[in-house]
């Protein structure tokens, strides 16, 4: 028979089991803990949309949409994309759900994105964020809020150290305008030196050009004028009531006044979360206000902001995160029926105590196994029932972890 060739993984994707699936949990169950003591709803949302929820909101000339974007046409010919971020679909749903009813609406969620990248270390071609908004808020504390529960999952996830808030203000329409111009002016002076792809930029999109990663366009950009000359005393206004909020919090920030966003929507605050720990990938979380973006995809003027932060890079920067929970090995001793052993397992863990049972195997060979697992006690139990139908056991073997606690609480279950 011929050999059947097993398909490879597509390029970008990733398999997790172990050290990398218990970071991401962990990641996932920090932020699920954190957005609660905050007051953000769980949302779901599709994993894909009409092509034009993001075609429209990110805007064509964004490095998302004109290179990276999953599209395809499904079987009844609608041009449908695979969402590489968060916020068009959220902001869709607010539309479509008719979510304005709840607004100022606080929600958060997680989940798998796709862009079509170069895979490296830290980028992929699925990955995963998790993502949080406030929708229907104009107020600076909202912009504050965020900010402040951004820093504390980075605290609660014990890798703060390390990593800085930068914060820039984008402005209101004015103050952007006036800054674009002077950018143009600065980079036509400089097109010599710019990148293939940022002159591009500068016929479409000139304040992209701040973004651009390529060495080429770092001292043309190191070079450029800043924001603060063009700032309307609004703007400025604004920026004071955000940076106050973070102060009143005890959150530290350092400016960044070249800061833009890779996104087409960004308004006033625009931040990023940065760190030297993982080489070309420095960016761990960011975000901003998009004010104008629901109108683009046609709903009504509605002011927002919000940010994500990728979970494989989260994960990566953890110095401990917890694996399993702490278990018992119920291992039969002797001939024992061995249901006898699922039966004990299962009265544990309708105590909430982890347990395991293995499937094959003398008492010896279990031992092994179970020791190999990482059991935190060995339970043994013999075929001796006595008339209350309760169990005896030989012996409760305490592992490399000392569990007293642990072994206590069994001893209670198992005669009670
Ligand atoms: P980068 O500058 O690294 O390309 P970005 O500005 O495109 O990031 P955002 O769209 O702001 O990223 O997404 C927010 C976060 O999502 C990033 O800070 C990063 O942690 C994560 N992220 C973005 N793209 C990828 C990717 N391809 N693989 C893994 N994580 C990613
Ligand atoms: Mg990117």
């Amino acid at each position: 028979m011929a050999k059947i060739e097993t398909p490879r993984p597509v390029r970008g994707t990733q398999d997790m089991i172990g050290d990398s699936a218990d970071r991401f949990a962990h990641v996932v169950e920090t932020f699920e803990k954190v957005r609660k003591l905050y007051g953000f709803r769980r949302i779901e949302v599709p994993v894909f949309e009409q092509t034009a929820v993001f075609s429209r909101s990110l805007g064509e000339t964004t490095d998302v949409v004109s290179k990276e974007m999953y599209s395809f046409e499904d079987r009844g010919g609608d041009s449908l994309t695979l969402r590489p971020e968060f916020t068009a679909g959220i902001a869709r749903a607010y539309i479509t759900e008719g979510w304005q009813q709840y607004a100022p609406l606080k929600v958060a969620t997680h989940g798998p994105l796709f862009r079509y990248e170069r895979p490296q270390k830290g980028r992929y071609r699925q990955f995963h964020q998790i993502d949080a908004e406030i929708i229907g808020a104009a107020e600076p504390l909202a912009d504050a809020e965020l900010l402040i529960f951004a820093d504390q999952l980075l605290k609660e996830l014990g890798i703060s150290e390390g990593v800085t808030l930068t914060l820039n203000t984008l402005g209101d329409a004015a103050s952007r305008d006036a800054w674009r111009e002077a950018l143009v002016a600065h980079f036509e002076g400089h097109k010599a030196s710019l990148s293939e792809d940022s002159l591009t930029r500068l016929e479409k999109n000139p304040m992209r050009i701040l973004d651009s990663k390529d060495p080429r366009d770092q001292a043309v950009v190191a070079d450029a004028p800043d924001i603060d000359a063009y700032l309307t005393e609004e703007a400025q206004a604004f920026f004071e009531k955000v940076t106050d909020g973070l102060k009143a919090a005890g959150v530290a920030w350092t400016r960044n006044a070249r800061l833009v966003r890779g996104l087409d929507y960004y308004r006033h605050t625009a931040f990023e979360f940065v760190t030297d720990r993982l080489g070309a990938q420095g960016t761990v979380l960011g975000g901003g206000r998009y004010d104008g973006l629901i109108e683009t995809l046609g709903g009504p003027a509605t002011p927002a902001v919000g940010w994500a932060a990728g979970i494989e890079r989260l994960g990566m920067l953890l110095t401990s995160f917890p694996s399993e929970q702490d278990f018992v090995a119920v291992i039969p001793d002797g001939n024992l029926i061995e249901y006898k052993i699922v039966q004990i397992a299962n009265r544990l863990r309708s105590f909430g105590i982890a347990a395991r049972v293995d499937f094959r195997g003398n008492t010896k060979r279990r031992i092994e196994k179970a020791t190999k697992d990482g059991a935190a006690l060995l339970l043994f139990v013999r075929d001796e029932d006595d008339e209350r139908g309760t169990y005896n056991f030989k012996s409760l073997v305490r592992d490399r972890l000392p569990d007293q606690d642990l072994a206590d609480r069994v001893r209670v279950v198992l005669e009670s």
